[in-house]
């Protein structure tokens, strides 16, 4: 990783959209400020849209915020992928002309009901028989006719061997089980699916051409026909010691084997990108309040923005933000976040100048998936403040030229 500073006043030297500007130097903010970019999630979403071979659809869950779906539905995202009710109501209210995909395998009854008669929702995803009876109940009508504009997902287990978060064990149909419950949504639904997730951050396209490979399998065995073939999140983004190869390789390793597979011409591709989307999305600007050796105590952490760096070791960029910059060596450290929990703790290491001290600012970059979105108000800490601004994310995957690369871009 490259030795990575920012000015210290750095949202001030670039133009603010909103929110005014913060200049870090002046304002000394005491709680931590969450840092907004909305043209990188928009570099993200028209990437997806022009280069994937298929329907990209975005699984909500990565980030919920109604400033980002509004941002992704202008880059031209018009499918989500929503997981619970709240979700459901969220995208229709924030998006009313998106179309909305329920891929929970496992759903309450009521909250399918309400999302096929109430949000004009089709597609369900599902991974046993049970799922399938529920969902034939919920979307019948009054009289007891079944719905007959469905279109049903199955969900196949595939390995997560590929990716550093796995989805294998909870979700998916075995491969005992996957040709009657085929066989079965076939029936009962206008349009068959086949899903899978390969986890999260795959970090080669060979996950997906293993999974492909699964479908295949079950599509030869059940013998059904199949209209959607839909290979789930798990496309990467980008961090210290994760740098996965260009997205352009996923993608035609998933298109060379969508070809390849027994199914018509009018089959559909689809995929559910969560983290590519908006892990460029935003960042995070923290304060050192202590420093300990080689442990610096800083005011967000497990229960903010930090869950994936505490509980998985997920290494995030970090950057001193100081003027005029620390000219010192870059040395290891590890986070405590603001808590009163030995577990609040965030191992890294976090390369960072060895004079850090209290009172130092830190921007950790690439917090916009599952960052976010996770942050909590235990103990009474965390905070709602968010800035705009324009400079570029930490890392990228979708600047692809040096000429667009900002001065304050590293290769990490
Ligand atoms: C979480 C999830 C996604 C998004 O996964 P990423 O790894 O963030 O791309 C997509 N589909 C389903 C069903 C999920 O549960």
């Amino acid at each position: 990783m490259h030795k990575h500073h920012r000015a210290l006043g750095l949202a001030s030297t670039n133009s603010i959209v909103a929110g005014g500007a913060i200049d870090i130097a002046k304002t000394r903010p005491v709680q931590p400020v969450t840092l907004i970019r909305p043209h990188a999630a928009a570099r993200a979403a028209r990437f997806f849209v022009e280069k994937f071979p298929g329907r990209s659809m975005y699984a909500v869950k990565a980030n919920p915020s109604p400033e980002l779906l509004a941002i992704l539905w202008d880059s031209g995202v018009t499918h989500f992928d929503v997981a619970s009710l709240a979700e459901v109501r969220l995208v229709a209210s924030t998006l009313p002309d998106a179309t909305l995909c329920f891929m929970h395998p496992v759903k309450a009854e009521e909250a399918i009901a309400e999302a096929y008669h109430d949000h004009g929702v089709r597609v369900f995803s599902l991974d046993a028989v049970e799922e399938l009876d529920k969902i034939m109940r919920a979307t019948a009508a009054r009289d007891g006719t079944e719905a007959t504009d469905l279109t049903l997902c199955v969900r196949l287990r595939v390995s997560s061997e590929h990716s550093k978060l796995s989805l294998a064990a909870k979700f998916g149909a075995a491969p005992g089980e996957v040709k009657e419950l085929l066989f079965r949504a076939r029936q009962a639904a206008d349009a068959l699916g086949i899903c899978f997730h390969v986890g999260s951050q795959a970090m080669t396209p060979q996950a997906y051409a293993d999974a492909m490979e699964r479908v295949r399998a079950a599509i030869v065995e059940a013998a059904v026909t199949v209209d959607v073939v839909d290979v789930g999140g798990g496309f990467p983004s980008t961090y210290p010691g994760m740098e996965p190869p260009p997205l352009e390789q996923y993608f035609e390793t998933i298109h060379r084997a969508f070809e390849s597979l027994p199914i018509s011409y009018s089959a559909e591709l689809w995929a559910e990108p969560g983290r590519a989307l908006c892990a460029e999305y935003s960042s995070l600007i923290v304060r050192v309040e202590r420093r300990r050796g080689s442990e610096l105590y800083i005011n967000d952490g497990a229960y903010g923005a930090l869950f994936d760096a505490a509980h998985i070791g997920w290494r995030f960029p970090v950057a001193l933000l100081r003027e005029p910059e620390s000219s010192v060596r870059d040395h290891p450290f590890s986070f405590y976040g603001p808590t009163c929990d030995d577990l609040d703790h965030m191992t890294g290491p976090f390369e960072l100048p060895a004079d850090v001290q209290a009172g130092d600012y830190i921007e950790i970059g690439m917090l916009g998936a599952y960052g976010s979105a996770m942050r909590t108000a235990f103990n009474g800490f965390g905070s709602d403040e968010t800035v705009i601004v324009e400079d570029e994310p930490m890392a990228s995957l979708y600047v692809d030229t040096p000429d667009e690369v900002a001065s304050n871009v590293v290769t990490l």
